[in-house]
């Protein structure tokens, strides 16, 4: 981390996360600190290189909350503000959606050289995301997200994203970012529910690449549930600087299995499934939650880890305030439900899957596992808790 040329603001001055890519023109810098959104118009002046037209998109939740102060802020740089409302919610990362806000984009005259500022969750960063990667062939992006899920994952990384019927995230695009600027002030805001989700991917990182991040975590969960931003901003910064690098090593998800961006799909195969299996009644990160005991135990039972990571990954949850109860989704109805959402796409049923697991905290590793195989692992614990 290194921190950012001095500026006029009395507020403490952002940390800097700096994402590399292997081509220059890729690199970006994320700036993460309390009130930094105060610094989103100078910040995009700077890096801009000029003033223009800036398509504020975000949704119906975080525009009323939010957005003025965005926009005032971005004014008072000379920008010309066009602000675009998209309904809030998953439902909405659509391709309909998405052709709206092009053509909110069209209609308002902006051309090659202004730019989109995403201001909301993951669903409004990977959305706008992917109409500044298409429209007029791409215009640059700032995500200034305001989940804490979108925070420390979605924001970083460079995908961008809609869903279409056939399957979440199907049509997308990787479209790297200007910069990223976090404001942890900004989850003041947001609902206990929504935090915790954000927890879930912060607890990932720690356990693929940080014991100590893990430790932190853990001693920090009640000052996080109080919102207490002067504990949250560094623990952001860490997370944001895990995945970082883990993206920087491999940008375009090309890197062979065990090194790159597959790892942080830990927790996710079953997550899904288990997403999917709900009616999407289990939200993402509690899904993952679930999802990070299941690679916990796989990893046990494959003789890859010690015995006691799933007692330690179900300490975790409970103190983060994530849930566990794994085995409820593995029998019953709920069981068949999760294991036709496992096999629901017929090459994995047929082959196997790159399926991240722990040789310890810190210590990820690939496994070459079947679909099939996966729940009866699972269930050989059922009712041993
Ligand atoms: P979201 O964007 O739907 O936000 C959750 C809810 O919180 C929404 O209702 C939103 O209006 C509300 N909200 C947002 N900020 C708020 C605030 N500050 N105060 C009050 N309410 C607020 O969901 P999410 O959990 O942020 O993101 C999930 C999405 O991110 C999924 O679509 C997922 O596919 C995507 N994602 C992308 C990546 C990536 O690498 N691109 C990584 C992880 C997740």
């Amino acid at each position: 981390m290194t921190e950012p040329s001095p500026g006029k603001s009395k507020r403490p001055r952002p940390l800097v996360v700096d994402v590399h890519v292997p081509a220059e023109s890729h690199s970006y810098p994320v700036l993460i600190g309390r009130g930094t959104i105060a610094r989103l118009g100078t910040e995009l002046l700077q890096r801009l290189g000029h003033t223009g037209t800036v398509a504020l998109v975000s949704d119906t939740t975080v525009a009323p909350l939010h957005a003025s102060n965005v926009s005032a802020n971005l004014t008072a740089q000379g920008f010309t503000v066009v602000p675009i409302v998209i309904p809030a919610g998953e439902a909405f990362k659509t391709t309909g959606t998405l052709l709206e806000v092009i053509g909110a984009m069209i209609m308002s005259g902006m051309g090659r050289r202004d730019a989109v500022v995403a201001l909301g969750g993951g669903v409004v960063g990977d959305l706008s995301g992917l109409a500044a990667a298409l429209f007029m062939r791409g215009v640059p992006v700032v995500q200034c997200p305001t989940t804490l899920l979108a925070q420390v994952d979605a924001s970083v990384g460079g995908k961008v994203a809609v869903d279409v019927p056939a399957g979440k995230n199907m049509l997308g695009a990787f479209h790297f970012p200007l910069f990223v600027l976090i404001d942890p002030e900004l989850l003041a805001t947001l609902g206990d529910r929504e935090l915790t989700q954000g927890l879930a991917e912060m607890l990932k990182h720690a356990l693929l690449f940080s014991p100590d991040h893990l430790a932190a975590l853990l001693a920090a969960a009640p000052a996080i549930h109080a919102r207490n931003f002067d504990v949250i901003t560094p623990l952001v910064a860490t997370s944001v600087g895990l995945k970082a690098a883990c993206v920087g090593r491999d940008p375009w998800e090309t890197g062979e299995a065990g090194k790159g961006r597959v790892l942080l799909n830990l927790g996710h195969t079953l997550g899904h499934a288990i997403e999917a299996a709900s009616g999407y009644e289990v939200a993402h990160g509690e899904a993952v939650a679930l999802g990070l005991r299941a690679a916990a135990r796989i990893s046990e039972l494959k003789g890859l880890a010690e015995p006691g990571l799933e007692a330690l990954v179900v300490d975790a949850l409970t103190r983060l305030r994530l849930p566990t109860g794994l085995d409820e989704w593995l029998v019953g109805e709920r069981g068949a439900a999760v294991e036709r959402a496992l096999l629901i796409d017929k090459k994995r049923s047929a082959g196997t899957v790159s399926y991240v697991g722990l040789a310890g905290v810190g210590e990820p590793s690939v496994l070459s596992l079947a679909m099939r195989d996966l729940i009866g692992l699972l269930r050989q614990r059922v009712g041993a808790e």
